[in-house]
């Protein structure tokens, strides 16, 4: 259970496959990648190693300088392919970790507006209700903060979105997220390991924050909707 996001000017899905290897140590039985490719988020996933997905990615490689990777530790739903993140939904894409507790009552929701779900996961929820909140004419970051206020449970959360090039939305509520500053991209990961060879300075999220990750920065919110300052360490190089 890892996640890793990747807003660059290079490929990000070797960024991102290498950033879920180095946090292979949390454990996982499925892992995915999901990237923005003209404009649409495009997805390789597999049940299994990473070897699996390293395969998958071999013989259909993921292009797109934008995206979110994910390895899974299965708590609602089998560990299998069509239960992997990134869950895609119309125009976004979303990984998690942890579990959404009132998942239910979301799909409930949203299945009386029409949606159908097509996994067994909690996470699907989030996806489909952040894309309900899309066709309602909301703009990325709104939707985002309007799904915040109804998730209950522990996650870490990375989103990206159609059309939106060269942005990740990321929530950390009880998992922990950091973001990770580089030279014209940025990153998202579980801990400093996963951004250790991407990024030196690193700002962490505290609990109920959320960010808006941009190639030339981030900005950060708290669980009330406000901008706030995080600091940003410099962790020394590894050897
Ligand atoms: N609850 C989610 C699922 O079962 C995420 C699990 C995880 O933390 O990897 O798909």
């Amino acid at each position: 259970c890892g996640i890793c996001g990747v807003v660059g000017n290079r490929p990000a899905a070797p960024l991102i496959f290498e950033a879920l290897r180095r946090l292979e140590y949390r454990g996982y039985d499925s892992a995915g990648i999901a990237t923005l490719v003209d404009g649409r988020a495009d997805r390789r996933r597999a049940a299994g190693k990473l070897d699996h997905l390293e395969a998958v990615l071999e013989e259909r490689p993921l292009s797109g300088t934008t995206g979110i990777g994910h390895t899974r530790w299965a708590t609602h739903g089998s560990p299998n392919e069509i239960n992997a993140h990134p869950h895609a939904v119309g125009r976004v894409a979303v990984v998690h970790n942890g579990i959404i507790e009132n998942y239910e009552e979301l799909r409930d929701e949203l299945t009386a507006t029409g949606r159908i779900f097509t996994t067994e996961t909690d996470t699907e929820a989030v996806a489909q209700l952040l894309d309900y909140h899309l066709d309602r004419g909301l703009e990325p970051r709104e939707a985002a903060f309007a799904v915040l206020q109804r998730l209950q449970g522990a996650y870490a959360l990375a989103m990206i979105f159609a059309d939106h090039e060269g942005l990740i939305i990321g929530a950390r509520h009880g998992a922990p997220l950091a973001v990770g500053f580089g030279e014209g991209e940025m990153f998202l990961g579980s801990d400093s390991l996963a951004l250790a060879p991407l990024a030196r300075r690193i700002a962490y999220l505290e609990d109920g924050d959320w960010c808006v990750l941009r190639r030339d920065g981030a900005t950060f919110f708290d669980v009330r909707g406000e901008t706030v300052e995080r600091p940003v360490q410099t962790v020394a190089l590894m050897a």
